[in-house]
């Protein structure tokens, strides 16, 4: 990730008139959440205005309230985290021709990007090569400032960045799908993740459980890899067929080099090599936990079996809605724990302390 710069905006650039949202945001990296007013523009001819019903509480917003990230990405104060986010249409721009108002919609983690580096062109926007314009913390080109994310009662965006939300499928368990979700379906995608191979999940938060579903539904033989053996049921019946407790040396060794692909989900310092130990030839370890500092890497491990490390960041939207479609398909949804705006600070406490299961998400009816 390079640092984010902000887009400088024409003084006579006309600002779109705005309107007034009730959210929840930090004012520091102590201070906690707390309500606050914040301005949304109004529609504009792409957007669609969103009503949003819930939004998932990721381990990245605990990153970004406390800025565990100020060295390459920091975070701009009043924070309004949220990219897990669903909820109806209430208004659509003139030229909307996706949505229309009363439908379901969902937004991850981007609202926008340049749409013509090739990454974006190769719908991977992601990575777009003028920073994506992620949904909180990144410069807002309409009104200035920093966006706000989900933790809110609307939202309004461009409906390229607009997800459908299959029907069939439970809201708020839906929510999740829009970071944890495409965070662990696109790296077990690219990795060409099927049924005859095995698969380790290092984890069993809100990222690893539906590493694990995902993995599942893709055929392969899970195996979770967990610092809290009390998990080791729940892993089970999210679709693991073996569970692991990652402090145990010997366990770990006795399953050395049998997994095709080992996602590593952890979001503080660890250590690798006990990962790496369980490749076989060619197998990858693909890092989509982000610990703020480096972690340690022995390289023997890597070069005796050519195994390979990795790094996956969310995915694009036309995956993203791949993702949201295949879960509808499979009836894949995350297993949640619904908090009310007033039990954000508590669920950041837990998440910290691994007690999570598996995602919380925030009925932001509470809000009202
Ligand atoms: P989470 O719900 O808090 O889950 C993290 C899990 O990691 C914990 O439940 C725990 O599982 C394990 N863990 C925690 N501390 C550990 C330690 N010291 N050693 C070993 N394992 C430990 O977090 P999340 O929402 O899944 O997010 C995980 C990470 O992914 C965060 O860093 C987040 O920022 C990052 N993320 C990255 C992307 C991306 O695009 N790459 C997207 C979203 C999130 P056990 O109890 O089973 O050990
Ligand atoms: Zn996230």
């Amino acid at each position: 990730m390079s640092a984010l710069r902000a887009v400088p905006i024409p003084e006579e650039a006309p600002r779109p008139q705005t309107y007034t949202a009730k959210a929840v945001a930090a004012q520091s990296p102590t201070s906690g959440m707390a309500a606050i007013t914040i301005p949304r523009r109004e529609p504009q001819p792409k957007d669609v205005q969103i009503e949003i019903l819930y939004c998932g509480v990721c381990h990245t917003d605990v990153h970004f309230v406390h800025n565990d990230f100020a060295a390459i990405m920091p975070t701009s104060y009043p924070c309004v985290p949220g990219h897990e986010i669903v909820g109806r249409v209430l208004k659509t721009g003139s030229q909307v021709r996706k949505f229309k108002q009363g439908d379901l919609a969902a937004v991850g983690c981007m609202v926008d990007s340049d749409r013509t580096c090739s990454a974006c062109r190769s719908g991977e926007e992601q990575f777009c090569a003028s920073q994506p314009t992620f949904t909180y913390n990144a410069p807002d080109k309409y009104l200035g400032g920093m966006t706000y994310g989900g933790y809110s009662q609307s939202v309004v965006v461009d409906e390229d960045f607009v997800l459908h939300v299959p029907k069939n499928l439970d809201l708020a368990a839906t929510a999740p799908l829009l970071c944890a979700g495409i965070t662990t379906y696109s790296p077990l995608r690219h990795a060409g993740v099927k049924s005859g191979q095995k698969v380790g999940v290092v984890g069993l938060g809100g990222l690893g459980h539906m590493g694990v579903k995902l993995a599942a539904a893709f055929g392969a033989e899970v195996a979770v890899f967990t610092t809290s053996p009390s998990k080791a049921a729940d892993a089970k019946r999210l679709g693991a067929h073996e569970v692991v407790n990652s402090k145990d040396n010997a366990e770990m060794l006795k399953r050395a080099n049998t997994f095709d692909f080992v996602l590593d989900t952890v979001p503080v310092k660890h250590e690798t090599t006990p990962y790496i130990n369980l490749l076989k030839v060619d197998g990858t370890l693909t890092f989509v936990g982000a610990p703020n500092e480096p972690l340690p890497l022995e390289v023997a491990g890597l070069i005796f079996g050519r195994k390979k490390v990795a790094g996956s960041l969310i995915g694009g939207i036309r995956e993203t809605q791949e993702m949201l479609d295949f879960c509808g398909k499979h009836n894949v949804t995350a297993d949640v724990e619904m908090i009310g705006v007033n039990e954000i600070n508590q669920a950041y406490d837990r998440l910290l302390k691994n007690d999570v299961k598996y995602r919380f998400v925030i009925d932001l009816a509470s809000l009202k």
